[in-house]
């Protein structure tokens, strides 16, 4: 490149810079060419020669500054490629200018008249500052209104032509606008540059709104389409037959047409993030996850096992065996899969995935017992005492016959016994164990451990599973996890676990009944809990907050009040209360009161979600149940139904919920598949609330939507693989390896090779 200042190259005239913070015409800064650009791939008419490249730093950009940069730099925005990374939130239809005397209140429209008079008035109140803009275009004069900005009356002046869109009220004098989004059109100035589908932007740290828009379109304007040969320009590292294979638009192409929609794209497939240019850049994101993905399961697989195991189908049906049931067809399916994983030359990374009481621990002792068979050491790893010591009495239970002891290792017990325990670990004599994270301790060491399974695994940090894992010589590690969560948010969520599904209950399983009832009907849902008590059928009442501080403004039931209030209710019977802000020994109090039944009511929130096993349980009443999300409500109707009695779930909507919100509850009244009320809940609320999503460090997308765009993961996840296993890691043409790892690399704790 010639060393000219990039930005002014070829542009002829030097526009007229007018300071964006008072809300100069966007495209000012860029002298934007008008219509042909607006489709988005033509090519830069009147220009010696692109001006940007992806990789230019973005001091460089036209209206951006060093001190700018500086600030753009610390939220990773670098380079001219990393600034068009950032999209638009939404785009204004602006379409369409109607006549001023169109405008009808509360219909959003965009207009375009000459400026007749400007007035400035400090109002008494708190001295807001009103600046007043008539706007004429011979059909009407209507108002334009603007609070507290005062520094618009430079810019806004008698004669100007503008540009506003908003949505117009009723006011003092009529049909008014306030505070519209504008557009001050220059001399000469073509409307249909800022007509059409205007992008509007986040602010982008020092970056307001209308300066993104700003640089994003000097940025377009003068920027070319590269090849990954070196040449100049953006750089579109996707394969080009996987883009013609999926019919999606180059790169470049793509970016313009997301930034600036041409005027005939479909408002609602941009609305949805469907037009070809947003499946193009979300494809692209879900395919250098998923070849991440690919690359780490490859290094994986380069690990070979130190484990070989004594499988057959004979053995197979011996293993079975130890059950006291025939497996569900989802068991024995789960079962071949890790069986088939143990057969393979690397060791097995398997997620077991299914509802509570779907039999994911009756799979995980067939798997330990094919370790233990085969002359190996296995553990499991439960995430509290009390699930540690549920799992060791049922493994316990199943294996006696088989003559086969159960070890348990948590701090909650006698010293002496953990230390025999360890001892028994060190020494191979224990064969199988069930722990807390205690089995993770310093102290503990394995002889041969073979397998390693781990419960609830979104409560333990991927530290401590590797510390687990860490205690043998590369073991088999089988996850298992009770949130059922839709298949494509498990691909990306659990990212490079296989993953085994159990969508089948055991037999003989009475239905659980779920109602939704208005708050309205409470006083009736209270009335057949007494009838409930009388039968003495023990009793959870859940409620969204801890206590009144914690319940806000927003009004919610707060559980410390319901001990009370339920106390006072039913003087009869004995009422408990659990929440997360109570100490360990007096939540376990009052959770060993329930189990004994010396509790008949348990006032809780949602920390009784995992974990809590009382058969004697029947009845659990939610209160504001339209302030939880659904899997949640799933997972808490699973505290009942574990024992013969009919079980029944009551969800009691808050005074504020919205008919919509009743009609999502009733989801739960026609189903208790935990995945389809997974999907449902994806639907609704979309991934950033899904249950532990946001903990669960799966990457944030820029535009790929895990819901509007499953289709896309699934295809971009069979290209990457697919690719990965033709070309080999070593294979990966560079641009594409230093995509991934730019892109992925961290999220994915992927070490750059070479
Ligand atoms: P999870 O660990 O998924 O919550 P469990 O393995 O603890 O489920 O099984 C729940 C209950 O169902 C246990 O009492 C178990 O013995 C029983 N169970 C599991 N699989 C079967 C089966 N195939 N047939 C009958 N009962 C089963
Ligand atoms: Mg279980």
């Amino acid at each position: 490149m010639p060393a000219r200042d990039p930005g002014r190259a070829g542009t002829g005239r030097a526009a007229p810079r007018a300071d964006d913070a008072g809300g100069a015409a966007p495209r000012a800064a860029g002298a934007a060419p008008a219509a042909p650009e607006r489709a988005g791939a033509a090519p830069v008419v009147g220009r010696k020669g692109p001006p940007y490249e992806a990789g230019h730093p973005v001091a460089r950009v036209r209206g951006i500054g060093p001190s700018w940069a500086e600030e753009l730099a610390e939220r990773g925005v670098r380079t001219v490629g990393n600034l068009l990374d950032h999209l638009p939130f939404r785009y204004e239809d602006r379409r369409r200018p109607v006549p001023l005397a169109d405008l009808r209140p509360g219909e959003a429209a965009t207009a375009i008249g000459l400026i007749s008079s400007v007035s400035r008035v400090r109002t008494r109140r708190r001295g807001m500052e009103m600046l007043t803009v008539v706007l004429d275009d011979g059909t009407a004069a209507v108002p334009i209104v603007f609070f507290n900005r005062s520094y618009l009356g430079d810019l806004l002046t008698r004669g100007g032509r503008l540009l506003v869109h908003g949505t117009p009220r009723y006011g003092r004098h009529g049909v008014e606008l306030h505070g519209p989004d504008f557009d001050l059109l220059k001399e000469g100035d073509d409307p249909a540059r800022v007509t059409g589908w205007v992008p509007v932007y986040e602010k982008l740290g020092p970056l307001s709104p209308r300066r993104v828009r700003a640089a994003m379109a000097e940025v377009l304007d003068g920027l070319a389409a590269g090849v990954n040969d070196g040449r100049p320009g953006l750089p579109d590292p996707l394969p080009a037959d996987v883009a013609a294979r999926h019919g999606l638009p180059a790169r470049l192409d793509a970016l313009r047409l997301a930034h600036r929609p041409p005027p005939e794209t479909d408002g609602d497939a941009l609305a949805r993030r469907r037009t070809p240019a947003h499946r193009r850049l979300a494809f692209e994101e879900f395919f250098f996850l998923e070849l991440g993905l690919a690359i780490r399961r490859e290094r994986r697989r380069r690990e070979r096992r130190a484990t070989s195991y004594a499988l057959g189908a004979r053995a197979e049906k011996d293993l079975v065996g130890l059950l006291p049931f025939t497996p569900t067809g989802a068991q024995a399916r789960a079962l071949a899969e890790i069986w088939s994983d143990l057969k393979e030359p690397w060791p097995m990374n398997r997620l077991l995935l299914g509802d509570v009481g779907s039999g994911k621990t009756a799979v995980a002792l067939v798997a330990m017992m094919s370790a233990v068979r085969s002359g190996y050491q296995a553990a499991l790893m439960a995430p509290t005492e009390i699930l540690a010591q549920q799992h060791a009495s049922n493994l316990q239970k199943i294996l006696l016959p088989a003559g086969q002891k159960v070890d348990v290792l948590t701090a909650g017990l006698p010293a002496a016994r953990q230390r025999a325990t360890r001892e028994r670990l060190a020494s191979g004599l224990a064969k199988v164990v069930v722990g807390t994270h205690s089995l993770i301790s310093e102290k503990v060491g394995f002889a041969r451990l073979g397998l390693v399974v781990i419960d609830e695994q979104h409560r333990f940090g991927v530290v401590q599973r590797a510390d687990l894992v860490g205690k043998g010589e590369r073991p088999d590690v089988l996850v298992m996890s009770a949130t059922p969560i839709p298949r494509t948010l498990a691909l990306v969520m659990y990212a490079d676990l296989d993953v085994s599904i159990l969508d089948e209950k055991p037999p003989g399983r009475v239905p659980i009944r779920t109602v939704v009832r208005t708050h309205e009907q409470l006083p009736r849902v209270l009335e057949g809990l007494a009838r409930a008590l009388a039968e003495k059928r023990q009793v959870y009442v859940v409620r969204p907050a801890v206590d009144e501080v914690a319940a806000g403004a927003a009004g919610m039931k707060a559980a410390e009040q319901g001990l009370q209030e339920y106390r006072a209710r039913f003087p009869g019977a004995a009422v408990a209360l659990v929440h997360g802000r109570m100490g360990p020994a007096d939540r376990q109090r009052s959770l060993e009161a329930f189990a004994r039944g010396e509790a008949q009511i348990l006032v809780a929130t949602t920390v009784i979600e995992v974990g809590i096993d009382v058969r004697d349980a029947s009845v659990i009443v939610v209160e504001d149940a339209d302030r939880f999300g659904l899997a949640q409500l799933h997972q808490l109707r699973g505290r009942v139904g574990r024992g013969d009695l009919r079980s029944y779930c009551v969800l009691v909507a808050s005074a504020e919920a919205a008919p919509e919100a009743l009609e999502r509850l009733r989801v739960l009244e026609q189903t208790e598949d935990g995945f389809r009320i997974a999907e449902k809940d994806l639907e609704l609320r979309g991934p950033g609330e899904f249950a532990g999503t946001a903990q669960s460090g799966a990457p944030a997308f820029q535009v790929a939507d895990l819901v509007r765009h499953q289709d896309l993961l699934l295809a971009a996840r069979e290209e990457a693989f697919r690719f990965l296993e033709r070309a080999g890691e070593a294979g990966v043409p560079e641009a594409l390896a230093a995509e991934t790892f730019r892109r992925y690399g961290e999220k994915l704790r992927l070490v750059e090779v070479g």
